[in-house]
């Protein structure tokens, strides 16, 4: 299998009737990016800067980022990489930041929440991304938005940090976007304001999950009653990439489910055109989209959800055998 993954390394992932992926992958650490050119991915589609801030009792320190962050680029050889802001709390626990007992930690203050509320460590993270970057462009996400405001503020953040950093003489990037995860329900039904400022939209399908079926992923009793392919989260999906169109807003998916063969064509055939995953799925998943017609697979969806299935996968996985 290897060797048939490597043979299509190189090729775009274009579905037989013509439709092309876009295929990242995701990342956390420099010893990750040496799989950039191995996978064929076109990038990095999720880099969780937390693994940094974990690793370690203390604090890390904004230039001690900000190298590892150009490093980072520099190992991308100008393919994009999507830096993910501080996703701290849950199941992400740092102590040096004194977390909170908390009777819900996923539905606690996690993420964007504790970045909006503890502005001093958002800032030095910024400020490390502006830095590391050094005149490249630089894609800033912003995880766990549950509404416009915190995505406003955030992004807010940003411009103003950005703007403190080119007075000190910094070079600013040479281009600049600012993207939200989607991993709550409520950001797909956020004001047209949000999708119109957003630059990009990247599905945390690891987190959307767990509150779409309020079933905690971290739960392996509840954690698997609930199948991707499902027709309610599928079609919550294709909804979500239906309101990307729209506003011509990117949309990518980046949960784990992003790099399982069947789920990736299902996202593509509910819309999506981007997905990033662990390098290794990459092959795997081209493999599938390049021996699909997504206008069958769609045709095969849709009679399945039509039929009150309450999962199209045995339709899907008799269709391809
Ligand atoms: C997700 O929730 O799908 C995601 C990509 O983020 P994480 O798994 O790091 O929470
Ligand atoms: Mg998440």
């Amino acid at each position: 299998a290897q060797e048939k993954y490597s043979a299509i390394r190189d090729k775009p992932a274009i579905t037989r009737d013509g439709t092309r992926l876009d295929l990242y992958m995701n990342a956390g650490l420099l010893v990750d990016l040496p799989s950039l050119k191995g996978s064929g991915a076109q990038g990095v589609g999720l880099f969780r800067t937390e693994l940094q801030f974990l690793m370690r009792n203390v604090m890390p320190k904004r230039d001690e980022l900000a190298k590892i962050y150009g490093h980072v680029m520099d190992s991308a050889q100008g393919l994009p990489v999507t830096f993910r802001t501080l996703d701290i709390g849950s199941d992400k626990v740092a102590t040096y930041m004194n977390p909170l007992d908390e009777p819900n930690p996923a539905m606690g203050w996690r993420a964007i929440r504790l970045g909006l509320d503890k502005q001093g460590v958002m800032k030095m993270q910024l400020q490390a991304l502006i830095r590391g970057a050094n005149g490249r462009p630089l894609r800033v996400m912003f995880p766990f938005v549950a509404q416009f405001n915190e995505f406003r503020d955030a992004r807010a953040l940003l411009l103003k940090v950005l703007k403190s950093e080119t007075a000190l003489g910094h070079e600013p990037p040479s281009k600049l976007e600012i993207g939200a995860m989607l991993e709550t329900p409520s950001l797909a039904f956020a004001p047209d304001q949000f999708f119109e400022m957003c630059d990009f939209i990247s599905i945390g399908g690891n987190d959307l999950k767990q509150f779409f079926y309020a079933a905690d992923r971290e739960n392996e009793r509840v954690r698997r009653r609930y199948d991707t392919l499902n027709v309610s989260y599928l079609t919550f999906i294709e909804q979500i990439a239906a309101r990307c169109a729209a506003f011509d807003t990117p949309v990518s998916f980046c949960g784990e489910d992003a790099g399982r063969p069947l789920e990736a064509l299902c996202f593509a055939a509910m819309g999506l055109r981007q997905l990033s995953m662990r390098p290794a799925s990459i092959g795997p998943v081209k493999d599938i989209l390049l021996q699909t017609d997504l206008d069958d697979a769609r045709a095969v969806i849709n009679k399945s959800r039509a039929s009150g299935a309450q999962s199209v996968r045995a339709d899907l996985v008799k269709w391809l055998n």
